[in-house]
Parts: C-alpha cells; structure tokens; sequence
C-alpha cells in the first residue's frame, strides 16, 4: 500500500544509534524540522528493553562528555556512568596483573571532564532518546528507508514501515546514520576502503553472573601465550557486565546462553561463580574501513556508516558523536540562510580526523594484539581533546580551529563568568574585548580585557563556533564580519 502524503521537512537522519541521536537533539534545539526513522522495532526504539541494543561501545571520551554538556545530558551520563575500575588479570586463579587504564585526573578550569566514562551503548542512547523527547522529537522505529532519488531541490525518500506500509518523504537533506553496512552509501556507490580482518573475531555479551566481584574488569590470559581468554566488565548502575572473548579462525559463533555458561566456567576457571543470563550477544568482527566521500549532494554520511574502526582505545562511537556535532550546526545554519557552500566543509574537517583516529586505533590494536602494555594507554589523544580543525576551511587566525576550552573570565562590568555557560546551546559565542554588533544567532560578551586566559588571549575578538572550537581570532572588525558571512545564519 502506497500512501500519498509526501511530508515536506528539512531534514531526514535515518538510523538511531549514538550519531543519529545526537544529530537529532542538536537540529531540534534548533527547531530545525526533521524526522529520525528506524529500522529496529525494539530495543533501539521504545526502550522496553533497552539491553536489546547492548553495551557495545562503552567509553564515553573527554571531549563527547563535553558535547553531552551542551546537549543537556551531562548530568545524567555523570549519574548512572561510572570511571573505569581498575583491571585485574588472571593466570588461572592467580592474580598476575593489576592496572588502571586511566591514570586519575582531577577536572581543570579547561577541561571540566578529563576523565573517560563508562556507560552501556544502550544506556546513551537511552538518555539521548529522552532528551529528544524533552525537546519534542521522537525516533519513529520500525520504520526504514528503503530507496531515495535527489534533484536539485531535495531528496526523495522512500519509508516502509514494519507492516509493509510506503510513504514518501521529500527532505531538504538527507543524513546516513544507518551504520556501517549502511544502504546510503551503498546506494551513493560510495567506496568503503580497508580492510577486514576475518581472523580478528571476538564474541561479545552482556551477562549476569553470579558470585563475581564488580569491583574490577577482570580478564583472564593464557599467560605463556600471553592471550587473551575472557574478560569480563562492570557496567555501572547495572547487574551486568560486558564478557568478550577471542574466537578462534573457522569456529562457528555460538551466541547462547549455554555457551557463554561453557566458556566463562572454563576460560576462568571458577567454580564459585556463574553465568546465570545473557541479555545481548553479538560477533565483533575488526573492520577497518573509511568512506572517500561525506556527501553526495544533499546526502551526508555520518558515524559508522562513513568509517569502523576496531574497538582499541574506544573511539568508534565517539567518533560519530562529533561527526553529528559538527554537521548539526552546519545544516542549521544554511537552512536558516548561511551559504550552502558551509556544508562543504563538514567532509573537509571531518575526513581527516577520521582518517587520523582509524590510524590510532589500528595502531592500539596491534600493540593489543602482540600483548603490549601500552595498549591500554589513554591520554589526551585518545580522550579527543586534542582533535581539532586548524588549517581547515573553518580556521582562521592564530587560534582558528583550536578546541575552545573552558574557563574563566570576567564581564567589563566584573561580572565571573564560566566559558562553558556562555557556549551552552545552538548559538555562536563572540568573546569580545570591546562592544561590536554581530548578527542574530550570536551573543556577544564583552570580557575584560586581560581576564580570558588559557586557549585565549591575545586579540580582542574570539568567535567560537557551536560546536566548541574557535572560528576566528582576531582584532579586525572587517575579518570577525567576513567570516561570519560565511558561517552564520540570517545574512
Ligand atoms: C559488538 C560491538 C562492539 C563494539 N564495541 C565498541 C567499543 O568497545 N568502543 C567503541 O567506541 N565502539 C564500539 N563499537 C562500535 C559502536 O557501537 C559504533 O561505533 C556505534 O554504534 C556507531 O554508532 P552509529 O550511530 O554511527 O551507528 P549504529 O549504532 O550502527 O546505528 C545505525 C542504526 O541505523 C539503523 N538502520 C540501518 N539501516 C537503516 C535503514 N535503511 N532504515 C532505518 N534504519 C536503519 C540500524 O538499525 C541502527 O540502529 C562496537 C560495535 C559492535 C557491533
């Protein structure tokens, strides 16, 4: 049955993992119109049960804490997440091991979060869905996009919900969230390059276990092969705990609870604790693979449709976070009048910090693989807060491009300020050393001369973009209006 009702609307992000999520509250902040679809009926959708759609990635980097501040969710991320403990490794019931992977770091007035959290993909997804509710959206599940044509003026989409029922959409654009076997860029014919590694197979599962202490990740090693057996983690706020295990070349994945039972008994050896439930399983498979292309004309990929990295060092997810987060504002802003050329830019910063984070991970991963202990290393590369845009398109000035940090300054009427609680929001923020007039869609605070230190200094205009970093440096009126020109909505 073919309903003819072409819905008419800005945007239509398809698929409902973290970078569909989080593109969808950022555009609704914004009031941006848009529709998010689906294809999973459960577990993804409707949150009866939200385990269906697993733990998977489960770090929450430095600077994705920082984009969940501006979304609205940080409280609630920092109040059912938890820091990762520490690991405890086993030769059969002998502790051999015991490690942080994150040495401890106390918050700064730049970095208010230095810390990685843990928290259950489902669960981020969860707190992404409620704050999309919050602002009024909702993610329409059991609904997926089946086909799509582009003209000049928008894209035709085809939806087909889960009784078989059609009806299209004619959306300004189009965003591809749908994952890495996405059928957007398939259908762009978009190549996906790199390499799978079939051999590299690990099983994953969220299970109860009975009689195992939460106070570590514990992980058991075949000490003269110095492999992994299981391992087995705490997800916090939960009776669950994330187990993977290697799996070995040619064997069939058994995904039951029988088997889990199997190989946690013999993998560790304890006869004094038990798998009791399994509420989500999967095959990870190592797939290392970018797109050579965003955007095909109102089309954009996004997250893991345009790159898989393997799980070393936690980046997939957070990855996608901030492909999101720089396309949001993007598409806010030429929808509400900035040149369509801004949009050009979103592949031309993102594709090179996804080429970059695929190198690191592959990187960790190897050293994981030959048993290094600086595989589990975690810094201020693997927290993202170094990533940046500088020499992109976006960067201009000293400091263009340069995450804006938090911190401190003081109004010129002596008035304390937080950085961050300027920024907070859908807006530009112009730090200013004397009064100037900027368009709407940026505030403007004139600071004190001298009181904004740190990432700033040093120029008397200091544009930060929506998404955290700074746009332009500058003490010239005439640079801060060209390139606002080029970036801001309702010239
Ligand atoms: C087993 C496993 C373990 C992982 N472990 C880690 C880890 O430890 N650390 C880490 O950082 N990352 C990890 N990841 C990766 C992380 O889960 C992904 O990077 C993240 O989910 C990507 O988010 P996304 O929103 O881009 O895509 P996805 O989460 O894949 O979401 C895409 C969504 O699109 C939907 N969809 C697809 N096609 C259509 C369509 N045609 N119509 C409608 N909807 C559609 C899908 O149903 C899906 O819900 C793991 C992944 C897996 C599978």
């Amino acid at each position: 049955m073919t309903r003819d009702d072409t819905s008419r609307i800005d945007v239509l992000i398809v698929g409902s993992g973290p970078t569909g999520l989080t593109l969808a509250v950022d555009l609704a902040r914004r009031g941006v119109s848009f529709r998010i679809v689906e294809r999973d009926a459960v577990g993804r959708g409707n949150g009866d049960q939200p385990h269906l759609s697993g733990s998977r990635g489960k770090g929450l980097q430095p600077r994705t804490l920082e984009v969940f501040d501006d979304l609205g969710v940080i409280d609630e991320i920092r109040r059912t997440g938890a820091h990762y403990p520490v690991i405890r490794v086993y030769a059969g019931r002998v502790p051999v091991w015991k490690a942080s992977m994150h040495k401890w770091q106390e918050p700064t007035d730049a970095v208010p979060y230095p810390m990685i959290m843990m928290q259950p993909q489902w669960r981020t997804e969860q707190i992404l869905r409620d704050r999309l509710a919050e602002l009024g959206g909702k993610v329409e599940t059991g609904v997926e996009l089946a086909e799509f044509t582009q003209d000049e003026d928008a894209v035709t989409a085809v939806l087909r919900d889960a009784a078989g029922a059609v009806a299209t959409v004619r959306a300004r654009y189009l965003v591809g969230a749908d994952g890495g076997r996405s059928t957007i860029r398939k259908a762009l014919g978009i190549g996906f390059v790199g390499e799978t590694r079939e051999e590299e197979r690990m099983i994953i599962g969220d299970v109860r276990v009975e009689g195992l202490a939460r106070d570590a990740w514990q992980v058991w090693i075949n000490p003269w092969r110095r492999q992994l057996k299981v391992a087995v983690c705490p997800l916090p706020h939960t009776d669950t705990f994330q187990l993977t295990a290697p799996l070995a070349p040619g064997v069939e994945p058994d995904l039951s609870l029988a088997a889990f039972q199997r190989l946690f008994a013999a993998d560790t050896g304890l006869r004094d604790a038990r798998v009791t439930a399994l509420t989500w399983a999967s095959v990870y498979r190592v797939n290392i693979r970018m797109v050579d292309r965003y955007r095909v004309g109102r089309v954009f990929l996004a997250g893991d449709a345009a790159h898989v990295h393997s799980p070393a060092g936690g980046q997939g997810l957070n990855t996608g976070v901030q492909d999101a987060y720089n396309l949001g504002w993007k598409l806010g802003a030429v929808l509400g009048g900035a040149p369509e050329s801004l949009l050009d830019t979103y592949e031309q910063e993102r594709m090179p910090v996804a080429a970059s984070i695929l190198g690191l991970s592959t990187r960790l991963l190897d050293q994981a693989n030959k048993g290094a202990r600086k595989a589990l290393k975690r810094d201020e590369e693997t927290g993202q807060l170094l990533l940046n845009y500088r020499g992109g398109p976006l960067a201009v000035g000293e400091r263009g491009g340069e995450r804006a940090p938090d911190g401190r300054a003081r109004l010129v009427d002596g008035t304390p300020v937080r950085l961050f609680d300027l920024f907070r929001g859908p807006h530009f923020t112009l730090l200013a050393t004397r009064p100037v007039t900027a368009p709407e869609g940026v505030r403007v605070h004139v600071v004190r001369p001298g009181s904004l230190r740190g990432g700033y200094g040093g120029h008397a205009f200091h544009l930060v973009r929506p998404d955290g970093y700074l746009g332009v440096t500058t003490d010239s009126e005439g640079d801060l209006a060209d390139y606002l020109a080029r970036v801001a909505p309702g010239r």
